[in-house]
């Protein structure tokens, strides 16, 4: 399924890696699944015993090699801050809620062992890699963030911050919530029509709804910025489609965990 997504195996936990990324063997990077028992959630927000979250955590990284205690993680509120972090930002939110990075959508780093982590159900992970520069990032993108143009917006900073450039970014696009089941009503629709594409996106359904393709939405926002179609990777992961394997807040209304991205320089 998707460009060139595999599924994963180590320590018992299973995950999926874009192979473009891990060909690089510049980065560790994985997007998790529920687990075998469904309950392998990785976020702290929503209501789980945080000493289980944070056990999940603790097993989820041990498997990829990565340290807890090297990870960043953010508060995520639909919006567009993207915060470049360092060593001094390792292990905030890991443990904590209320010590992640606050109001903050993206996360950037060019420092080596410094994992970027994100949750996700439903919503659309992305993850950046410039190979070149080693630069890497990782962003939440909603149907707020997306037509917001957090996509963009992300690889804007690795370029300015960062000196990277558009036709050396690579962008895994994780498993979020596919065209098949992401319908919409005007609200969104309106918001998706300030594009030139926008009929690339939307397929008219009922009355004033129609299904939204997020994964497109964000493909070619990212392609107007200067990024090459070869260096953009879409899983094709439907959360709701494999509501086994991913965590989905459509098809579970709402009430359900988050599955982690996570990307870090080797
Ligand atoms: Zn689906």
């Amino acid at each position: 399924m998707g460009d060139l997504f595999k599924r994963l195996t180590a320590k018992g936990i299973n995950y999926w890696q874009e192979e473009a990324f891990a060909q690089k063997e510049l980065v560790q990077h994985a997007f998790s699944e529920r687990g075998a028992d469904g309950d392998f959630n990785l976020a702290l927000h929503t209501g789980d015993e945080p000493k289980k979250v944070i056990n999940n955590r603790r097993v989820f990284t041990a498997a990829l090699d990565i340290d807890m205690a090297q990870t960043v993680t953010m508060e995520q509120v639909h919006g567009l801050n993207i915060a470049q972090v360092g060593k001094k930002d390792c292990g905030r939110g890991m443990y904590d809620y209320q010590d992640s990075l606050k109001a903050t959508d993206g996360l950037i780093t060019d420092e080596k062992n410094v994992a970027l982590m994100g949750c996700f159900a439903d919503c659309v992970p992305l993850i950046f890699l410039d190979p070149q520069r080693k630069v890497i990032a990782l962003s939440h993108a909603g149907w707020k963030g997306t037509v917001g143009g957090i996509a963009g917006l992300t690889a804007e900073k690795m370029v300015q911050e960062y000196n990277c450039a558009y036709g050396d970014i690579m962008v895994a696009v994780g498993p979020s919530i596919g065209p098949c089941h992401y319908e919409v009503d005007r609200r969104v629709i309106n918001e998706v029509q300030k594009f030139a594409w926008w009929q690339k996106v939307l397929t008219p359904t009922a009355e004033e709804h129609a299904m939204l393709n997020l994964w497109e939405c964000n493909r070619l926002q990212l392609l107007e910025l200067g990024l090459k179609e070869a260096n953009i990777f879409v899983s094709g992961l439907c959360t709701y489609c494999h509501n086994d394997k991913f965590f989905s807040y459509r098809a579970e209304n709402g009430r359900t965990g988050r599955i982690a991205a996570i990307i870090m320089l080797k």
